[in-house]
């Protein structure tokens, strides 16, 4: 395709995508490469995307990132999971908690136990779904607010606490922007109003700025958000547009006061149309609506959104309207595109940031060395697609297994078809139970697990291996298992507590 040896990184936008990917390619590469970040102070970020998952605490520490550091200069706390209210109907309440639930077991997941106590307990298959979530050491922790980091559960080899953080995205594009410079990015200030692409093979050669200064390159990264200046205006690559399976497509974003307690989860809250967020910071608390313009104005949103804060409003909303899916190819030419520029999730299950990092992890893999091949770019965009469409299916679970009837917007959701893939999930889960991941799905069985019986699906059987357990075995199981969690939860500080130490 090209022969030419990569030497010349340009990477334009400067947000959580941009300063990432320069931070981890600097980091792994950077002997070898020369990175130029290329940003436009008058268009900005787009300044949200405050909640992630565990994944980025590896990110973090592999990109040389001091973790008390970070947490200190981003205001950010721990999140242990993320709670669902109203999502099935109004009034219920479940968790997707980090970490495991229970007990792993070789051949059959710990649910099953869990099932066939309850109805031991009950008598019947009128199961409590609740009592799910009193074997989640997170779960109990994130709801007694508290946290220290714990990789096992004493004297055992149940593992600990899984965690992500909530940050202030303006705080962090900063803060990784300095450290990426201390790495030696070397960042240019100014906006890009024209790119050159070569006359027979359509690469991109240069970007122009509009002080006529142009900055040339072998690899062009597209980080420029929902722009997608280089990927799609200059390329014109395309977009699977998936917004037939999640029907929302604008969000409204305020700050607020904080209140006294700072929980250590996301909170996400299902109203009439759409839901909001609420992530706490140490300074603030972060919210929005997500929502769909068919069936909500941003009036209405913005009432919905201010009646429903824990504190004060500190800003006047903000609007950001989106369609949801992806690019159909992440590398084209010799653009990659990472970010908002690649495609957009929903903030449902905080997803945004940890396609940055896969993305730049990937890059890395597949850094091209004498020239891009064709055979790279096609491996490196059937892994983000099958990446991309696994995330896809666990969030459109969310909204197809909804039971409420308080409006159309919920009402469609149910009828709406969905991809066959996730049709099967559900049916086998359904009749029995069982759920299978592929071994790279980022959300494994144990998430699928608890949005599945948090949102209302009782499996019809369970594992024959269940049986081989006496009731007392099945019961001695269960209370071992609790007395640990409880103990563990005991001995914690309070997650504030946690943050004042650092
Ligand atoms: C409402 C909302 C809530 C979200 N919540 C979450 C969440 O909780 N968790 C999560 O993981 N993700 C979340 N996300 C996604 C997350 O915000 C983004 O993935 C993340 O901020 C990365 O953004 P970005 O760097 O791609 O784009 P941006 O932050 O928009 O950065 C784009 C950059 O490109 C530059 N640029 C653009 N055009 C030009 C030009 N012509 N010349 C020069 N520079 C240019 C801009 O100056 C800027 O520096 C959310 C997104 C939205 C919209």
């Amino acid at each position: 395709m090209n022969k030419d040896k990569i030497k010349n990184v340009v990477v334009v936008g400067g947000g959580t995508a941009g300063w990432m990917t320069s931070s981890l390619l600097a980091k792994v590469l950077g002997k070898t490469l020369n990175i130029t970040l290329i940003e436009s102070d008058k268009i900005g970020i787009v300044g949200v995307g405050e909640a992630t998952i565990p994944p980025i605490v590896n990110f973090n520490s592999a990109i040389g990132i001091d973790e008390k550091e970070f947490i200190k200069a981003t205001q950010g706390t721990i999140k242990l999971g993320i709670e669902f209210n109203n999502w099935n109907k109004e009034g219920d309440s479940y968790m997707h908690a980090f970490g495991s639930i229970g007990k792993k077991f070789p051949f059959c997941d710990f649910h099953h136990f869990w099932q066939k106590a309850q109805q031991l307990e009950n008598g019947s298959n009128n199961i409590d779904s609740n009592s799910f979530w009193d074997y989640s050491l997170n779960y109990q922790a994130a709801k007694q607010s508290k946290f220290a980091p714990v990789n096992n559960i004493p004297n055992t080899n149940l593992p600990g606490l899984a965690y992500a953080y909530h940050f202030d995205a303006g705080l962090y594009a900063k803060f990784l922007r300095q450290h990426a410079q201390g790495m030696g990015v070397k960042r240019i200030e100014g906006m890009i109003t024209q790119v050159n692409q070569h006359h027979d093979t359509g690469f991109i050669e240069s970007v122009q700025l509009e002080d006529g200064t142009s900055v040339k390159g072998d690899l062009f990264v597209d980080c420029t958000g929902l722009a997608a200046l280089l990927i799609e205006k200059t390329l014109s690559t395309g977009y699977d547009d998936w917004s037939h399976w999640l029907p929302c497509n604008r969000a409204m974003a305020v700050p607020c006061e904080r209140t006294e307690n700072t929980e250590p989860y996301t909170r996400s809250t299902a109203h009439k149309v759409g839901w909001q967020w609420r992530i706490p910071l140490q300074h603030r608390t972060g919210n929005g609506l997500v929502y769909s313009d068919k069936h909500m104005s941003d009036e209405e949103a913005k009432e919905v959104l201010l009646n429903n804060l824990d504190g004060k409003p500190l800003a006047e909303p903000k609007v950001v309207p989106y369609k949801t899916g992806r690019r159909r190819k992440q590398w084209n030419k010799n653009v990659v595109c990472i970010g908002l520029a690649s495609g957009f999730f929903e903030p449902l299950e905080s997803t945004n940031i940890h396609l940055i990092q896969t993305a730049a992890i990937r890059l890395v893999k597949f850094f091209p060395h004498n020239g891009i091949n064709i055979e790279e770019i096609n491996e490196f965009n059937r892994q983000s697609k099958i990446e991309s469409e696994g995330i896809r299916d666990f969030i459109i679970l969310h909204y197809k297994l909804n039971s409420r009837g308080d409006s159309e917007f919920w009402r469609a959701c149910q009828r709406m078809d969905v991809p066959e893939s996730l049709i099967n999930k559900i049916q086998l889960f359904n009749k029995t139970g069982k759920v299978f991941c592929n071994p790279d799905d980022l959300f494994t069985e144990i998430a699928w697990q608890q949005v599945m019986i948090g949102q209302g699906i009782v499996p019809k059987d369970h594992h024959p291996l269940v049986d081989t357990l006496t009731t007392e075995q099945v019961n001695d199981l269960m209370n071992n298992l609790t007395t640990l969690i409880n103990r563990t939860v005991e001995k914690l500080p309070r997650h504030d507590e946690f943050l004042t130490s650092i």
